[in-house]
């Protein structure tokens, strides 16, 4: 997935220059190793149904935990990971490590796992796929694969292809930061998603933006005449979830209904699901 800079790019070699590729080299290096010594670990966020208040699953967040650099965030790894083609294998070690998590968890509770849009340059992703069902038993229908539009922008019919191979496996297919990348209403009608994730951008306003609620008006009504359940990221107000539930979100996600965590606090939150009254 390496991006080569195009055209007559002139660059002048300077100090911050020079520090920046060293930065970067060593941040490669340590990646390459993150794996093999385990250093890379799934967080987990539950995503809470708004008709019953009940968590419906739980979406999957790398961290890096490396012993020189403390914990990474996904953002400061995973854009390098996609550059050098790491991403395919730390992509496989996240999909079978999700399935084995969640296959000891209720019936009921799926595990969402992103996917770059690297991962469907080649056929690899159904071979880890079926690699992670294979090795977990978990029911295909209780894995959902995040993408964003930027899976659907290169070379849409090849990708349309694996899609409806994942499809056929029985995994769902969720639409992730809808809103913000580009012709995101032509793509719903290219492939039927199991869900529609709404960027956390238009959630932030949604209470004080009319701008934002607007989106999310289009949102939630394209989706429901599509027949596509939504789910809203990036909670974190009582004021916003009453926002959402007026708009007929299907589900959501954020900080107000708990932050990413280590999978310890998984079975916790499972343990006293549908007590918490915030929600239902
Ligand atoms: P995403 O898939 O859109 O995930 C949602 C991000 O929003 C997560 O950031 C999550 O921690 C954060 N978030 C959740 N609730 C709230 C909230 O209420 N407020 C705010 N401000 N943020 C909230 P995180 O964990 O840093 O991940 C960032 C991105 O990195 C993800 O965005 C996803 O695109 C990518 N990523 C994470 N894990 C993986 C992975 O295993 N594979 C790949 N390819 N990408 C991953
Ligand atoms: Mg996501
Ligand atoms: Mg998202
Ligand atoms: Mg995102």
């Amino acid at each position: 997935c390496a991006k080569k800079e195009g055209g007559n790019t002139q660059r002048y070699f300077d100090v911050q220059m020079l520090k920046d590729f060293n930065a970067r080299h060593a941040l490669e290096n340590d990646l390459r190793h993150a794996l093999e010594n385990n250093e890379l670990k799934l967080y987990y966020q539950p995503l809470v149904g708004l008709s019953d208040g009940r968590v419906n699953g739980f979406e999957a967040l790398m961290r890096w935990d490396s012993p020189t650099r403390g914990l990474v965030s996904p953002a400061d790894f995973i854009p390098l990971a996609e550059e050098t083609g790491l991403i395919r294998s730390i992509g496989a070690w996240a999909l079978k490590r999700a399935c084995l998590d969640a296959a000891d968890w209720r019936e009921d509770v799926g595990v969402s796992v992103n996917i770059s849009a690297c991962q469907f340059r080649d056929q690899s992703i159904l071979l880890d796929v079926a690699a992670a069902l294979g090795v977990s038993n978990l029911r295909p229908s209780r894995l959902e694969l995040e993408i964003t539009e930027s899976v659907m922008l290169y070379n849409t019919e090849d990708t349309i292809a694996i899609l409806e191979k994942l499809r056929h496996i029985g995994v769902k297919i969720a639409m992730d930061d809808f809103g913000t990348g580009y012709s995101s209403l032509a793509y719903l009608t290219k492939f039927a998603f199991d869900k529609v994730k709404i960027d956390r951008a238009f959630v932030k306003g949604v209470a004080e933006n009319p701008d934002c609620l607007a989106i999310i008006r289009a949102i939630t009504g394209l989706c429901e005449s599509l027949n596509i359940p939504t789910t809203a990221e990036g909670v974190e107000t009582e004021d916003q979830l009453q926002w959402l539930r007026a708009e007929r979100c299907d589900s959501v996600q954020g900080y107000l209904l708990g932050r990413p965590k280590p999978l310890e606090a998984v079975e916790k939150i499972l343990a006293c699901d549908g007590k918490r009254e915030a929600v239902a």
